[in-house]
């Protein structure tokens, strides 16, 4: 079975609206995040903007806050404080990258945890692992509502991840392995200098991959009936394409899909998830901060 994270992400859209409706029939104010970028950077430009889109569609209002790139990381580190501190923003992210001279280690490291929406400072990152209520970063908390939601259950599951970012990998080997319902996996988290991927991945009953090598994880490498989630996004030039080139996942999707009992496509699986976590966050940061 396909997942269809096009049509997960739609139904969340639209619990997402009925909520922030309800807030505002209570008399509430709506939700409001702030997205911070710094220059010009064409495809972060373009992530902001689909940011800002989203929100809007869902009515969290959203207040892009543009710099240019010459500001200093301590100008950029005081912005932080006063988004931090101004109580008409419930969460906030800074678009990556950053120019090369400001430290983004620094920058997200500043951001107060309760409203990181990104879910990328160390305190999120490890109130998620001792298993304290925490804000998720967006993959890997759309991965866990697709499973959630298609019914696959981790609870005494071996789940292999491939690839360890602190965007990915880490997050979601942390996440599945809570004592919680919609964990309770045995983990392998797996990486570049990991030894034997192929008989890893063949004990795997849910195999995660987040690498971006496009055919990374081949059909000898999957047992019958295993759940397949890829989150690679590489662009591939394809003169065929009138783009010139195709979005390619991790995945030789053509050869695994028939082994597996559910598989996500690239695109239309995990990508459209991430932006919906992004404003499960923000509503979930409005609702704690209040
Ligand atoms: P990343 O920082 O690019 O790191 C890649 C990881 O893959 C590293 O941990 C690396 O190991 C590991 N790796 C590299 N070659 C490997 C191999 N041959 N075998 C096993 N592991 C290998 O990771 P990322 O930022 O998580 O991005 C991964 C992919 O996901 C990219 O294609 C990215 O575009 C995509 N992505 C998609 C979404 C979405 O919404 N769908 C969100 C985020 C990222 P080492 O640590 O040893 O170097």
């Amino acid at each position: 079975m396909i997942i269809d994270g096009k049509e997960i992400a739609k139904q969340i859209r639209q619990e997402l609206r009925d909520k922030v409706s309800a807030l505002l029939s209570e008399g509430k104010r709506a939700p409001r995040l702030g997205i911070v970028i710094v220059g010009h950077n064409p495809a972060s430009e373009t992530y902001v903007a689909n940011k800002m889109k989203a929100c809007a569609e869902v009515g969290i209002e959203a207040v892009r806050i543009a710099y240019e790139d010459t500001i200093s990381e301590a100008q950029l580190l005081q912005e932080v404080e006063n988004l931090n501190a101004d109580n008409s923003i419930d969460g906030f992210i800074v678009q990556l990258p950053l120019p090369a001279h400001i430290s983004e280690q620094h920058i997200t490291s500043a951001i107060d945890y309760r409203k990181d929406v990104d879910g990328l400072t160390p305190e999120n990152v490890g109130r998620t692992a001792q298993g304290l209520p925490s804000i998720v970063s967006a993959t890997p908390r759309g991965i866990r509502e697709l499973l959630a939601r298609y019914n696959i259950p981790t609870d005494g599951k071996h789940i292999v991840v491939i690839g360890r970012s602190n965007i990915v990998g880490k997050p979601m080997a942390s996440l599945l392995m809570q004592k919680h319902e919609h964990g309770n996996a045995t983990v392998t988290l797996c990486h570049s200098h990991t030894v034997h991927l192929k008989e890893i991945c063949l004990s795997a009953d849910i195999i995660i991959v987040a690498v971006g090598h496009p055919g990374l994880l081949t059909e000898d490498m999957v047992s019958q009936g295993v759940t397949v989630i890829d989150v690679g996004i590489t662009r591939v030039e394809d003169p065929t394409s009138p783009k010139g080139y195709r979005i390619c996942g991790d995945v030789d999707f053509e050869n695994v899909a028939p082994k597996c009992a559910y598989i996500t496509p690239v695109p239309g699986g995990v990508g459209p998830m991430t932006i919906v976590s992004l404003l499960q966050n923000t509503l979930a940061a409005y609702e704690h901060i209040r």
